[in-house]
């Protein structure tokens, strides 16, 4: 007897492994294929975000150079790949995003999030860590990143990141002063 599901397995009709029709909700948060027995579960994708801040206290901010949210505020970050560890994710992708080499990392929080990407709604647990950067040289934007430079907290309205969960996750950061 097919259950109710969660709308985010809504466009997984078939089955991944067999290719079967039979696909049916199994609880909340999964389907299970009649032909082939596999239950396929909707869990949130690891994904990071940076918060670096330099000596006087401002905080490193990006310009989206890609939809979702093109065009408006960001902090460096991005989902984990396979193997990595979510610290080796934000390393990674802090000096993909901005070239700057994290030297150490300290986790802050985290934040649930949910991300259109190619047509479908992604479900994400959003890990923000506070990074360390011995050398600011070589600041520059790049991949996903159209413009990079460091904003006074003051001067940071979270109104203007696209992505609810770092929008809140600068709300927290500004008024936590992290
Ligand atoms: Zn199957």
């Amino acid at each position: 007897m097919a259950v109710e599901t969660t709308p985010l397995l809504d466009p997984y009709r078939f089955c991944p492994r067999c290719g079967s029709e039979r696909f049916v909700g199994n609880n909340a948060q999964s389907k299970r294929c009649l032909s082939c027995g596999l239950e396929y579960y909707v869990n949130p994708r690891a994904a990071v975000v940076a918060l670096i801040t330099d000596e006087a206290g401002n905080i490193l901010v990006c310009r989206r150079a890609k939809e979702p949210a093109q065009g408006t505020l960001d902090l460096p970050g991005g989902f984990t790949d396979l193997n990595e560890t979510a610290e080796e994710a934000v390393a990674r992708e802090v000096l993909e995003e901005t070239s700057l080499t994290v030297t150490r990392c300290r986790y802050l929080f985290s934040l649930q999030n949910r991300y259109l990407y190619s047509g479908v709604v992604i479900p994400t647990m959003d890990l923000f860590f506070a990074c360390e950067v011995a050398d600011f040289s070589p600041l520059s934007a790049h991949d996903d990143v159209a413009a990079v430079r460091f904003l006074p907290r003051a001067e940071i309205k979270p109104e203007l990141f696209g992505l609810a969960s770092v929008r809140k996750g600068i709300a927290r950061i500004l008024e936590e002063n992290f």
